[in-house]
């Protein structure tokens, strides 16, 4: 079914789209016909719905409306980006641009001149200028918030000739553009901690210590009667270093009951073991009375007894009233909560760290991840239906989340699956296809000559069962010079690098640097022919390195940025680009700078499901209610092809 049918080219329908001839005759008909701004265009994008699942669960029966919208515009696959990680992909989407313009490289980007990773989806400075009074500090000017995507913005565009735009739960739009239209930031949004989703388990259980985990923290708390559970500080802006804001939630534990009456400043719930609170609304009290932050919580009763045991969900910034802008205007995001009541604003709204860390079991995990699917759908409900013309966007997460956590219960290739985990939990992912399904068919499929409807994917998916220890492997190859104890598991490029004799190294997903002198710190490559040199060979030798235990290729493709990137970020982009081949993937501490003992290791992290790979393995998917007329469609050909429906000029960057 997928489908590869020539309509019309996509060549000649972009040349003809730029040159304004995009009404005349022999194109798609919904273009001949549109006649002013008024027409709608909804595009839903799925965050990792992938065309192969999509066309298995059609065959199945059991996705109906996307079987109808194959038989108008077929199964595309929609060709995404290198590296296929959601916040480039997402990027190229919203700018029509590939990285070399809009500047989204990866997940994780470097600062060259100090080599300190940070994330590429939006970073909070601190004020340049402060006035320190004892042990308190006041900011003089504000904390700049900075987004780093660069290019266009299809919602500006549209609303700069007057088409009405809203877009919500954005990704890699903190803060947001500033725009008429109405938007809601998405991925890439923290929490209070600064975090992409930072929770906190308190558990009396002997057997546990207080400890950081990825992505959350243990704390161990003395049992009695009464409890005191004191919230892991949060840096205070008000406050010299060191200074953290506290937050404490009392806990009455009723054994007998299997419950607890809790605590957490104005709020008092009782929970049963086993239940969710409602959210409820925090402060932060920065500076007393002065600067306060306001927070949303929910609290999860685990266990009540033997061991008792409490779940703290990461501190979203309240939509009510939120601590950094997260909504054009700036009372979207209020009004939003007015409306429809509290809801997630954490840009990763599952908690899959919580789940990696053993905080959550699967059915925890699972539990939450579908209050989050309900979140999303209640917030799509409300605006979707005060959607009368222009265009509108709406971002789901749950088909990448769960597919990333639960894809080791549902194929059977994936070294961690097992008969009882597909038993329990094999039917989520076809339920939350399902699920998707069921929203398309809310939508008014049939109303092609007024309103376009565009499902979209930035990526599908693939196994990750094995990962590739990057940085080892340049060790074990000589690019990377280690110091005296280069085995040690905890070693990284920071703590143990001969930076005067490396040649490249590793931060990212994706991405490899050479040590370029006057770039880096302690450059050892000198530019071009050396570096060029130095990237065939690294390429050559990374296409020839195999997995020893089954004799596959590692990569399915490396690429030169110069073969992937134009514009005018390019400079800034990775030297190398690696295509990993599934089921491998770069391994979770090189992400980072760690080094590792070996090359490649088994996968035992329940993230079992991944696109970080190579783009042409992980395709997105297009499917639409009206033929579209592209014949092989390209993630950065939308915004353009968006713009062109409303009659709107799209010159490239
Ligand atoms: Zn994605």
């Amino acid at each position: 079914m997928l489908d590869n049918k020539t309509e019309y080219t996509r060549r000649s329908f972009l040349k003809l789209a730029a040159t304004g001839a995009v009404l005349a005759s022999g194109f798609p008909a919904f273009l001949r016909h549109k006649t002013s701004v008024s027409r709608r265009v909804i595009v839903l994008g799925i965050d990792g719905m992938d065309p192969k699942l999509v066309q298995r669960f059609i065959r199945e029966g059991f996705m109906p409306n996307c079987r109808r919208l194959t038989e108008i515009n077929g199964l595309k696959c929609l060709q995404t980006i290198n590296p296929p990680q959601s916040p480039v992909a997402w990027s190229s989407f919203i700018s029509g641009a590939n990285p070399g313009v809009h500047g989204i490289f990866d997940f994780i980007h470097r600062n060259p001149s100090t080599l300190a990773p940070f994330c590429s989806m939006g970073l909070i400075e601190p004020p340049r200028h402060k006035l320190t009074v004892g042990s308190y500090v006041f900011p003089v000017s504000s904390p700049n918030m900075r987004n780093f995507r660069q290019g266009k913005t299809l919602w500006v565009e549209l609303e700069k000739h007057g088409v009405n735009c809203t877009a919500l739960r954005v990704p890699v739009n903190i803060p947001p553009t500033p725009s008429k239209a109405k938007t809601l930031s998405g991925m890439g949004t923290p929490d209070l901690h600064g975090s992409h989703g930072f929770f906190t388990l308190f558990t009396d259980d002997p057997n546990e210590m207080a400890r950081d985990v990825a992505g959350g923290r243990i704390e161990r708390i003395e049992s009695g009667k009464q409890i005191v559970c004191h919230v892991p500080g949060i840096q205070n802006p008000f406050r010299s270093e060191g200074h953290k804001s506290s937050l404490a939630i009392y806990v009455e534990p009723d054994s007998i009951n299997r419950a607890a009456r809790i605590k957490i400043q104005n709020n008092e719930v009782k929970l049963k073991e086993g239940e969710w609170s409602n959210w409820l609304q925090v402060t932060l009290p920065f500076l007393p009375y002065v600067a306060e932050a306001l927070a949303i919580c929910r609290l999860y009763l685990k266990s009540a007894r033997n061991p008792f045991s409490l779940y703290l969900s990461p501190l979203n910034i309240n939509p009510a009233s939120p601590a950094i802008p997260i909504s054009t205007p700036a009372n979207y995001a209020p009004a939003l909560a007015r409306d429809i009541g509290l809801f997630y604003t954490q840009g990763l709204p599952e908690e899959t760290r919580a789940l990696s860390a053993s905080a959550f079991t699967d059915d925890d995990y699972r539990h939450q991840a579908i209050d989050v699917l309900r979140d999303q759908q209640r917030l799509f409900s409300s605006e979707y239906h005060r959607f009368n013309d222009g265009f509108f966007f709406f971002h789901f997460s749950s088909l990448d989340a769960n597919s990333h956590m639960f894809w080791r219960a549902f194929d059977q290739t994936h070294p961690a699956y097992s008969a009882a985990l597909a038993k329990r939990h094999g039917d989520f992912i076809p339920w939350l296809y399902r699920q998707m399904d069921n929203l398309i068919g809310t939508l008014p499929l049939a109303d092609s000559s007024r309103t376009l409807i565009m499902i979209m994917s930035d990526h599908g998916f693939a196994p990750f069962g094995k990962q590739f220890h990057l940085n080892a492997w340049l060790r074990d190859q000589g690019y990377l010079v280690c110091g005296q104890s280069s085995s040690d598991k905890e070693l990284t490029i920071f703590n143990d690098c001969d930076w005067k004799n490396t040649r490249a190294y590793g931060i990212g997903m994706n991405a490899l640097y050479l040590n370029i002198k006057g770039r880096e710190p302690y450059g050892t490559v000198l530019s071009d022919p050396a570096a060029e040199q130095l990237k065939e060979e690294l390429k050559s030798r990374l296409l020839n390195t195999h997995d020893p235990m089954t004799g596959e290729p590692v990569f399915k493709a490396v690429y030169k940025a110069s073969e992937l990137y134009s514009g005018p970020c390019a400079e800034q982009a990775p030297d190398l680009v690696l295509g990993y081949a599934p089921p491998l993937r770069i391994s979770w501490e090189s992400v980072l700078g760690g080094i590792g003992s070996v090359s490649i290791s088994p996968n035992t992290d329940p993230w079992s499901g991944d696109h970080t790979v190579d783009a042409d393995c992980v395709p997105g998917i297009l499917l639409a209610n009206q033929p579209l007329g592209l014949e092989k469609p390209a993630i950065t050909d939308l915004a353009p092809f968006i713009a062109s429906n409303f009659g709107v000029p799209w010159k490239s960057s």
